[in-house]
C-alpha cells in the first residue's frame, strides 16, 4: 500500500501555494521563438544598472577559493554592515536573501496554534513561511492598498507571535511615515516580533520613509530585514541580513544553516556597499525612470498607486491578465498580481529608460487592440 504523500503532507503545507516568481526571459524567449536580448523583463523589482563593477571584481577574486567553504559566520560582511548601521556585531544576522531572514523568524517564532499578522496585498513570502511552519495566518484587509496598522495591532492576539510589515510594501508601493511606525511599535505587545521588510529602504533616502534603525534600540521586539537583491544589485547571489536584539540574533542562529551565504554572495555584498556612486546612480535611475513610467499612465489615461520602490502598480481598470499576455506577445514581461488581491493591476519594475519606453509602447499597443 502506498501513502498518499499529499495528505501526509503536514496540514499547513498542503494548503500552501508556492511562490511564483516573474517569468524568467529565457523562458518566454523559448515559447515565443524570440532573442532573449529582444526582451524586456521588468518583473521582479531587479536593478536595471547590472552589477557594481567592484562586486564583480570581488566575486573573480573569490574564485580561487572555490573549494572551500565560505565564512559561516560572514565575519567581514557582518563587521560592515555593524559599522554602517551602528549595531553590535552579535546583532546581525545574514541570509540566503532576506527571504531566509524571514523563514528564520518563521522556524523560530511560529509553530501549530500560533499566528502571524500581516496585511492584505503583503509580500507573498509571508504566508509561505507563517504556513510552512503550521501557524495560522491573520490576513488584516488594507486601506488605500497599504498597510492598515491600528487593524494589524487589534489583529494582535495572545497567540501572536510575530507581525510582518513592509515599508514600502510590495507589491504595492505604499508606505507609512516615522509617526505611524513609532505608534505601532509603542502599542504592539512585548511578546510580538516586529519583523519590519525593508527591502527597498535605499531607494527612499531622503523621504519621509522612517529608517527602521532609528528604532531598533526602543524597542527589543523590532528586528529590521534589508536586501543586497535590489538597490545593491545582487538579485541573483541572494544575501540579505536581519538587525535585532542580540538575544533575537542568536535564537535566529540556532536554525540557520551553517553556510547559508556562499562566499560569492558575502565578497560580491561587501563591495556593493562600499559602491555609493553605484547606489546613487541607482536611486537617480530609479528616480527619472520612475517619472518617465508615471508621464507615460497620465498620457494613457491610467491610474497607478504612487510607489517608493523600483516599482509601481498601474491600475488598468479592467482583468489585466490578457494585457499581460498581450505583453509578453510584445516581447514584455511585467509581473500580474491578481494572485495578491489585485486582478485589475499589473506591476512593473522601474527599468532603464529605453525599457521602459519599451514597456509603454507595448502597452499602449495592447491597450489599442482593446
Ligand atoms: C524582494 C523582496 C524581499 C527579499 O528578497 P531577497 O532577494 O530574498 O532578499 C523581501 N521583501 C520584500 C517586500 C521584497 O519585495
Amino acid at each position: 500500500m502506498s501513502g498518499n504523500f499529499l495528505a501526509l503532507a503536514q496540514p499547513g503545507v498542503q494548503q500552501l501555494s508556492p511562490y511564483v516568481p516573474g517569468k524568467p526571459v529565457d523562458e518566454l524567449a523559448r515559447e515565443l521563438d524570440l532573442d532573449p536580448a529582444s526582451i524586456v523583463k521588468l518583473a521582479s523589482n531587479e536593478n536595471p544598472l547590472g552589477a557594481s563593477p567592484k562586486a564583480l571584481a570581488a566575486i573573480r577574486d573569490e574564485l580561487a577559493e572555490l573549494t572551500r567553504y565560505p565564512d559561516g559566520n560572514g565575519f567581514a560582511l557582518k563587521s560592515l554592515l555593524a559599522e554602517r548601521c551602528g549595531v553590535e556585531l552579535n546583532q546581525v544576522t545574514l541570509g540566503n536573501g532576506s527571504n531566509d531572514i524571514l523563514e528564520l523568524v518563521a522556524r523560530a517564532y511560529l509553530a501549530p496554534g500560533l499566528n502571524a499578522v500581516f496585511s492584505e496585498h503583503a509580500f507573498a513570502v509571508y504566508p509561505i513561511a507563517t504556513q510552512a511552519v503550521g501557524a495560522d495566518a491573520h490576513v488584516v484587509p488594507a486601506k488605500a492598498w497599504g498597510h492598515d496598522l491600528p487593524a494589524m495591532l487589534a489583529a494582535i492576539d495572545a497567540n501572536t507571535r510575530v507581525v510582518f510589515i513592509a515599508n514600502p510594501n510590495n507589491p504595492t508601493g505604499t508606505w507609512f511615515d516615522a509617526q505611524a511606525l513609532d505608534d505601532f511599535l509603542q502599542d504592539v505587545p512585548e511578546h510580538v516580533l516586529v519583523v519590519l521588510d525593508e527591502a527597498y529602504i535605499e531607494y527612499a533616502e531622503g523621504s519621509d520613509l522612517p529608517d527602521g534603525l532609528d528604532f531598533l534600540a526602543a524597542y527589543p521586539n523590532l528586528l529590521v530585514s534589508r536586501t543586497f537583491s535590489k538597490a545593491y544589485g545582487l538579485a541573483s547571489l541572494r544575501v540579505g541580513y536581519g538587525l535585532s536584539t542580540a538575544v533575537v540574533a542568536d535564537v535566529l542562529n540556532r536554525v540557520r544553516q551553517p553556510f547559508n551565504v556562499n562566499s560569492f554572495a558575502l565578497a560580491a555584498a561587501c563591495a556593493a556597499l562600499q559602491d555609493e556612486q553605484y547606489l546613487a546612480e541607482s536611486r537617480r535611475l530609479n528616480e527619472a525612470g520612475m517619472q518617465q513610467l508615471e508621464a507615460g499612465f497620465r498620457e494613457l489615461g491610467l491610474d497607478w498607486i504612487p510607489s517608493k520602490g523600483n516599482f509601481i502598480c498601474v491600475d488598468l481598470g479592467r482583468v489585466a491578465a490578457p494585457v499581460f499576455q498581450g505583453l509578453l506577445r510584445e516581447g514584455v514581461i511585467v509581473r500580474p498580481v491578481a494572485n495578491y488581491g489585485m486582478p485589475n493591476h499589473l506591476r512593473v519594475t522601474v527599468g532603464l529608460a529605453a525599457e521602459n519606453s519599451r514597456f509603454l509602447e507595448a502597452l499602449r499597443k495592447v491597450l489599442a487592440r482593446g
